[in-house]
């Protein structure tokens, strides 16, 4: 086993089973390691800590499989996997959703991969050099774990460039005896899935990450049952989650925006697929941040609005300029809304805590000269777990406003 000796006082975070080992945490390291390969982390005084994958180009230079001295084979990724499986059997996610992520990444105990499940089709992302090592290994554990055959990868997230690995797109596993390659393909970017008895149709091949943002699942839910009567504004709607949602609820109106025609059409489907008023829908096409200054300078008003921006602050080292551009969207948002109106807003930053993303919405409440107040916080659902020891796995949060 290939090792690397930690500098004096840098085995804390593993002590505290923090999977993260930085290039600046480590003294020395076996000039031999293979990108992706396993290796032991060990103390100053050669004690074993951790054994973990290795990725030469990323400043997280080491990502934990396990702090046990046990062998990190085929065998260790299918008892992560089957762990990974009955967490979200016990979750029943199945009775609301035949869409759910089967694997968290480091959440789940396997750092770097992450799979969604659509129906029968999985879609595996991976973005370490460790994953990229058993990806093969893992794909075949998936099919036989889960009974589904087919696997598309998605391994096209930016984060990959950080670990030297180029971006891939393209047929993972499939059943030939099922469907040719061609067919299977076609099916790819035709997948309908349900969601608390609401059809989404999603791309698994051109859509958004996996195809659809699944971390939202209840919080669609939960801000449709909002949305009676209402006139609501979906900001950043991608396919329209939460419209659907809205317009399944006895919305009055909907009004979605997204800068993605793609996603925009998606949207239409969707909501003919699920037999909905489009009279009263409206999609516009366009920059959310022009658009609500559009409708500031029309005075126009609603009494609900969706904000679900994209990551503005992948680290807390983006953070202020996320907090500006935050704040300005939400700002705009409570001085579009009615008295009682709803704003549900959200952040899928990393590098924006929970806290700050509270004072940010309060400081854009305090600068429209609105009075508020937080009815519900929300976050990713369970089948986006969090270990406890990798709070950076508490990406999304949420807040649900009550303007007075
Ligand atoms: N709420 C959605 C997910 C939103 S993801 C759901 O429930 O499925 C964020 C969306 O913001 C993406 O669809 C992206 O196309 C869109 N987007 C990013 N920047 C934008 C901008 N400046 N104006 C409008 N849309 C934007």
């Amino acid at each position: 086993m290939m090792n690397a000796i930690l500098k004096p006082g840098r085995e804390k975070s593993l002590l505290r089973h923090h999977p993260w080992v930085f290039a600046s945490a480590i003294q020395s390291l076996d000039e031999t390691i293979a990108s992706g390969s396993t290796i032991d982390l060990l103390a100053p005084n050669g004690q074993f800590l951790a054994r973990a994958s290795y990725s030469p180009h990323s400043q997280i230079r080491a990502r934990v499989w396990t702090f046990e001295d046990e062998p990190v084979d085929a065998e260790f990724f299918r008892k992560r996997i089957r762990a990974a499986i009955q967490l979200r059997g016990k979750l029943k996610v199945e009775s609301d959703s035949n869409a759910w992520r089967l694997i968290h990444a480091e959440s789940d105990g396997i750092p770097g991969i992450v799979v969604d499940r659509y129906g029968d089709v999985l879609v595996l992302q991976s973005s370490t050099a460790g994953a990229e090592f058993w990806k093969d290994a893992i794909a075949d554990i998936l099919v036989e774990e889960t009974g589904v055959p087919n696997i598309y990868e998605r391994s096209d997230a930016d984060v990959r460039e950080l670990e030297g690995l180029k971006p891939i797109n393209g047929v993972l596993r499939y059943s030939s005896i099922r469907n040719s390659e061609a067919a299977f393909k076609d099916r790819l970017s035709n997948i309908v899935i349900h969601e608390h008895n609401l059809k989404f149709k999603v791309d698994v091949q051109h859509g958004h990450k996996t195809g659809f943002y699944l971390d939202q699942r209840e919080n669609r839910h939960r801000a449709g049952k909002l949305a009676e009567d209402r006139d609501v504004l979906n900001c950043f709607c991608y396919t329209g989650g939460f419209s659907i949602n809205a317009l399944a609820n006895g919305a009055k109106s909907v009004v979605s925006i997204d800068s993605s025609a793609d996603a925009l059409a998606l949207l239409e489907e969707n909501i003919t697929l699920n037999n909905l008023p489009s009279e009263k829908h409206v999609s516009l096409e366009g920059d959310v941040f022009q658009l609500l200054r559009k409708f500031r300078d029309e005075a126009r008003s609603f009494d609900m609005i969706v904000l679900d921006p994209p990551k503005f602050a992948p680290t807390s080292a983006h953070a202020e300029k996320a907090s500006r551009a935050y704040k300005d969207i939400n700002l705009l948002a409570f001085k579009l809304l009615r008295p009682g109106g709803i704003l549900v807003t959200f952040s899928c930053s990393g590098g924006v805590d929970a806290a700050l993303f509270q004072k940010i919405a309060a400081s854009a409440a305090l600068d429209a000269g609105v009075e508020a107040t937080i009815v519900e916080h929300l976050s990713q659902g369970g089948d986006h777990p969090v270990s406890l020891h990798f709070p950076e796995g508490a990406y999304l949060k949420g807040l649900v406003c009550m303007k007075r």
